[in-house]
């Protein structure tokens, strides 16, 4: 069924509100799949629809936790693909060699130094950490060594 002018204000009025997908489907005869539809194809968002978690910050946090530990497993593995993927990136962008001897085999041996002095931080906090962007823009800051290297470098003259 065609949407009218009418119910398309209406939609767009009430779509951000707190008020359920199923509630507004009663309250404008549709079905939720259809308003879904309508309002992506409008460029709607629910924008911070209340999602189901505790109001009360402690409890809160107490199903954050729950949440972690029903799924460990799958967000460490997450995490760690992530970290290894932004790593090689960052390795291929650095020329993905050991600038000092050559070395190119294992990219986990490949370590980062700070060849400049406005140094944020150490870089495998901020792949782990920050952002995407701001991992590879601090890493522009940096050459390539391998591990080796690297201990080599900073304990040179012990
Ligand atoms: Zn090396």
């Amino acid at each position: 069924m065609k949407w009218t002018n009418r119910e398309e204000m209406e939609l767009k009025e009430k779509y951000s509100s707190c008020a359920s997908l199923r509630e507004l489907g009663t309250y404008l005869n549709r079905s939720i799949r259809s308003i879904k539809q309508k309002a992506a194809r409008l460029g709607l968002s629910r924008g911070l629809a209340p999602v189901n978690k505790p109001k009360n910050k402690r409890h809160r946090n107490i199903s954050d936790k729950q949440y972690y530990e029903d799924n460990k497993k799958k967000i460490q593995h997450t995490k760690t693909k992530r970290l290894k993927r932004i790593k090689i990136e960052m390795i291929n962008l650095l020329g993905g060699r050991c600038s000092k001897c050559g070395y190119n085999h294992c990219w986990a041996a490949l370590e980062f130094h700070h060849n400049t002095s406005d140094k944020e931080g150490n870089m495998a906090h901020i792949i782990k950490n920050k952002s995407r962007e701001k991992a590879l823009k601090e890493g522009k800051k940096c050459i390539l060594l391998c591990a080796n290297c690297h201990r080599e470098l900073h304990n040179q003259g012990s």
